[in-house]
């Protein structure tokens, strides 16, 4: 028989798998998994009979750290095997003095996109809140530089504190977390929760492809997280060829669904455009883009396409990178259009941990 796993489990669950015990308890173990305790041996509050019969019974995380690959730039890309064998991976960026978790909700991927490569290794499995709130655990010791000791996490937590090394949470990684919305939302419990981890629920963003319904789901019954969508353009035809998950979903109904949210108090939303050279930088994607955004409060964040070797366009064309001058002119496009437009910097390349490399060892 498979040992339940603790670490995702949301408080009250947790309460409810260990009822034999009195309810102090489980709020005691809660704060030890938030604190970063891998083994029951850590929780020194409790009896050591207790500690020795729960280590039998449950098992406190099911993954594992199989490779750490860093980059000179502050980008640690870490390679996870999962329980079953499926493997992911999560990353964390350094920049602007802040860390940010990159964390994935699905062992590759169905929605397809071209211009990614976790798209491009098919859909294994979704992951469970346990499995995502590992990769957070496994990137704050990453950015810890050696993980605090348990026993310092929890002194931290019982001071107020939840030490957190890690400033903001995206949920960009492998896969769409909108079709495993049931698993990420108990993950963020964990995560977001008082008496454990305390991450403010407004330091994450969650990032879609564009699955409407699951947009609706999110802005009414929460969490209130920040939303971004990968838009890569706002030209229907164009976009369901790069992203053929697109089919499904028409950009007004996506629209409506980002109205909802922001009716619903969601903040402003971030368009993620990919910029794929020669293919979504034309004056028709500034047109249908400032069309797209009119009514909404959003922001266009240009991410330059980050090269992987072999993905190319439905008609077969080989990918490429926008040259600085074709994303610069787009950029200043979208800007006379009336938009708010950001850029991204170029973090994690050379561990292939940047935005749609996640999938490809930096060996390969
Ligand atoms: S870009 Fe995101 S939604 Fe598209 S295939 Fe990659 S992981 Fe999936």
């Amino acid at each position: 028989m498979v040992s339940p796993v603790l670490c995702g489990l949301p408080p009250e669950e947790l309460a409810a798998l260990i009822d034999f015990l009195p309810r102090f308890r489980a709020a005691q173990i809660f704060k030890w998994i938030a604190a970063g305790a891998s083994s029951f041996g850590e929780m020194k509050n409790l009896p050591l009979a207790l500690r020795e019969a729960l280590t039998g019974r449950f098992l406190l995380r099911s993954s594992a750290v199989q490779v750490r690959y860093e980059d000179p730039d502050g980008t640690v890309k870490l390679g996870i095997g999962l329980a079953d064998g499926a493997k992911i991976e999560a990353v964390l960026l350094a920049g602007g003095g802040r860390r940010t978790a990159c964390l994935s909700t699905q062992a590759g991927c169905p929605a397809g996109c071209v211009f990614c490569k976790t798209g491009s290794l098919g859909f294994t499995r979704n992951l469970t809140s346990a499995e995502i709130v590992e990769q957070f655990l496994f990137l704050r010791e990453a950015a810890s530089h050696g993980a605090p000791s348990a026993a310092e996490g929890r002194a931290a937590i019982a001071k107020g504190r939840a030490g957190h090394a890690v400033d903001n949470i995206v949920i960009m990684g492998m896969g769409e977390p909108l079709l495993n919305l049931a698993e990420v939302r108990r993950a963020l419990a964990v995560i977001t929760c008082k008496q454990g981890m305390d991450f403010s629920k407004r330091r994450i963003t969650l990032s879609t492809c564009g699955i409407s319904a699951g947009i609706i789901d999110l802005a009414d019954k929460g969490p209130a997280v920040r939303l971004a969508l990968s838009l890569t353009t706002a030209d229907e035809a164009l976009r369901r060829r790069l992203m053929p998950i697109a089919k499904a979903h028409p950009l007004n109904e996506v629209k409506e669904a980002l109205a909802c949210f922001q009716r619903s108090g969601g903040g402003r939303i971030t368009l993620e455009i990919v910029l794929l050279g020669g293919l979504n930088t034309r004056s028709e994607d500034v047109a249908a883009l400032a069309d797209f955004a009119r009514g909404l409060d959003t922001v266009v964040n240009l991410i330059p396409w980050n090269p992987v070797e072999g993905l190319k366009a439905d008609d077969g064309r080989p990918l490429r990178e926008p040259s600085p001058g074709e994303a610069a002119a787009f950029a200043g496009r979208l800007k006379a259009a009336g938009l708010k437009v950001t850029r991204r910097f170029r973090k994690g390349r050379g561990v292939m941990g940047a935005c749609g490399q996640l999938g490809v060892l930096p060996a390969e």
